[in-house]
């Protein structure tokens, strides 16, 4: 909207009852908007009322707080504030002259122009801390950034007392569209239109209409303007704090808390910046000649202990759909207000958060319920964010988290410094709603990747691991035999071969028995198979545990084994042979009705051998002759 377009704003303008400076404070409005007026002729101007003159000089030494070099000159004032700071600081205070009473009973004055000076003030302090323009300027900025306001009670006392009856605790959009209904335009409105007829720079008539409701901007987010926009928010939420009564005050200290956390002024600075601002003020109340008011000192408004928590406005847009990936987020936060914004955002886009106030205690978190994304300030007791960071993507088992690193200081070193410290990604305050959303929305791709991946890490790894167990007891199963647990005679011919090739290498010796249970068919005939199994397998276990470490029990075939004897010559197997032979005959199966031998035939390898057939058919030639000589019997090789 342009002035022009405005026809509310033409038809005041023609009705002239618009709020506009009169008598020597316009002339000199009017002046300082040529272009070759020199210094001296405003200052003269400036002089030619007292009063105005006065106030020029004690508002210049109050905005320029340089008690080393006071000005004391109306020329130097118009010097060192430059010509149009002077025009608009003698627009700002001849309005609160002429405008300090006015025909709307339910609208106060005093009030308005208290809150305004002290919304000027506070974004004069927070746009010097921050370096983001002219402070001088946006002092009037906030000054007459609600000027529209004044207007419509100027030129409605009646319409607008009547709405100012019912505000009560509407909502701020709510009484704008109220006032668009019975008025014709709102408050925001009209003040960009005034300061935009007053000649201001295109950039304050869009501030002045957007900041009391920054969340609707269509500003840029992150730019200089958007910024400013913030500030100048904080700022009105600031006075708002100030010139509540005590039972609002809790509310609105916290409100500005956290528009505070948002534009990165945090605890002792924001108590700093109020205890200024107060003091400022009070000297341009009294400047004014206006009311003087009390203010409790800052700290004291901040300290109460428990602010109760506001409801953290949060766009409607987030979109938490069926899609939706709930992340467990750690927000690292020294500072309570910025901790309650950024959980309520998280929460409202529907993630679970945890909270830690350092880095040491984040690490704690850390290890304890694993989030999935870490947002940390940068300045924090005890460790500090970029350490935290750097202690994360040190720790083979947290290196995958994602870090987001939150800080009030946007240059190219620290920027540089965040990601060599292992940082994802990188938010400057004040954090914009949007722009925190989608980078959020980047991060749970990325975390979801890194899920589904470690997911499927894990589901290749465990089939691997399955797999490799299932192919050992394949493995084993092809090697072993099920009744007796031996080594199967694939096994033993394998082992043999081995045994066979070192040999041949000369390594070692090599011995074999052939052992085969006698008159087995008859324990089978006379007892049942199974019992036969049982007897199989008592035979395996006495030869097992009778043979030498060294040496292989394997189960041949039927009721036959073979014993390797690795290492052994023939003498050595013998023995070993006859003392198996014994073992076994003196498993007692009297009781049974039976009594149980073997018969056994050892060979060694010798070098006339061509393989280990030969080897294990001389050990079953030996084996058959210790049948036919009357079993229960060792027969070696000769
Ligand atoms: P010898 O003293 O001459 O060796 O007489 P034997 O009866 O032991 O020999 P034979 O070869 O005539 O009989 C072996 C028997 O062993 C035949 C078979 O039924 C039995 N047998 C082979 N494998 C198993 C088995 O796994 N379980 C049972 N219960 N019996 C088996
Ligand atoms: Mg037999
Ligand atoms: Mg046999």
């Amino acid at each position: 909207m342009t002035a022009v377009e405005n026809s509310t704003l033409m038809r005041l303008k023609v009705a002239d009852r618009l709020p506009t400076p009169k008598g020597v404070a316009l002339e000199v409005i009017n002046l300082t908007q040529r272009e070759d007026v020199s210094n001296h002729e405003i200052a003269r101007m400036v002089s030619a009322d007292p009063a105005l003159s006065a106030r020029v000089l004690k508002a210049a030494n109050v905005l320029l707080s340089n008690p080393s070099r006071p000005i004391a000159t109306v020329t130097d004032a118009v010097t060192v504030l430059g010509a149009r700071a002077l025009r608009q600081l003698v627009l700002g205070i001849a309005l609160i002259v002429d405008y300090r009473n006015g025909p709307c009973k339910q609208f106060d004055y005093q009030n308005f122009w208290a809150h305004s000076l002290l919304t000027g003030i506070a974004a004069k302090h927070l746009v010097a801390r921050a370096r983001l323009g002219v402070p001088e300027e946006i002092f009037v900025l906030g000054l007459l950034g609600s000027i529209g306001r004044l207007a419509l009670a100027t030129a409605f006392p009646d319409e607008y007392g009547k709405l100012m009856a019912r505000v009560g605790e509407m909502p701020l959009d709510e009484l704008h569209r109220q006032e668009q209904d019975q008025l014709g335009c709102d408050e925001a409105e009209l003040s960009s239109a005034i300061l935009a007829d007053m000649s201001f720079p295109k950039v304050f008539q869009t501030l002045a209409h957007d900041y009391l409701l920054p969340e609707n901007s269509s500003l840029v987010e992150g730019s200089r303007e958007w910024r400013l926009m913030h500030l100048l928010h904080v700022a009105s939420q600031l006075a708002d704090a100030c010139l509540s009564g005590p039972d609002a005050r809790g509310r609105l200290v916290a409100k500005l808390r956290l528009s505070a956390a948002r534009v990165a002024v945090e605890g002792d600075q924001l108590v700093e910046i109020g205890d200024a601002c107060i003091q400022d003020w009070l000297d341009w109340l009294e400047l004014l000649g206006m009311k003087m008011m009390h203010i409790p000192p800052f700290g004291e408004m901040l300290s109460q202990p428990d602010v109760p928590d506001v409801a953290v406005d949060v766009p409607q847009w987030i979109d938490v759909g069926r899609d939706h990936y709930k992340m467990r987020v750690l927000v690292v936060e020294d500072d309570r207000a910025m901790l309650v914004l950024l959980e309520a955002m998280l929460k409202a886009a529907g993630h679970e958060v945890l909270t830690a106030r350092n880095g040491a205690e984040a690490l704690q978190v850390v290890e304890a319920q694993r989030p999935q994304l870490v947002i940390t300030g940068w300045n924090l007791p005890v460790m500090d964010g970029v350490t935290l960071c750097r202690k994360l993507r040190e720790s083979p088992e947290r290196r995958d988290v994602y870090v987001f690193i939150l800080t009030g200081k946007e240059t190219a070193d620290s920027l540089v410094e965040a990601f060599e410290a292992g940082a994802d990604d990188y938010l400057v305050k004040p954090v914009s709603q949007r722009v925190f959303f989608a980078r959020l929305r980047a991060a749970q791709r990325v975390v979801q990747l890194q899920e589904e991946l470690a997911y499927d890490r894990e589901q290749l790894l465990r089939f691997s691991r399955d797999l490799a167990a299932s192919n050992e007891r394949l493995q084993r199963l092809a090697l072993t035999d099920v009744l007796t647990e031996l080594p199967n005679r694939r096994s033993a011919v394998e082992r043999l071969e081995q045994e066979w090739a070192r040999a041949q290498r000369g390594e070692r010796m090599l011995s074999c028995m052939m052992v085969d249970i006698d008159h087995f068919k008859a324990i089978n005939d006379k007892l049942g198979h199974q019992a036969g199994d049982e007897v199989l397998k008592s035979v395996a276990q006495a030869l097992r545990h009778s043979a030498r470490t060294q040496d292989l029990v394997c189960r041949y075939g039927g009721e036959e084994f073979v014993v390797i004897c690795p290492d052994t010559d023939l003498k050595a197997a013998a023995q070993c042979a006859e003392r198996l032979r014994q073992k076994v005959s003196e498993l007692d199966h009297r009781g049974r009705g039976f009594a149980l031998t073997i018969s056994v035939g050892v060979a060694e390898r010798s070098s006339d051998m061509g393989s280990v057939d030969a080897l294990l058919a001389r050990a079953d030639a030996c084996l058959y002759a210790a049948k036919e000589a009357g079993r229960n019997r060792v027969v070696v090789a000769k």
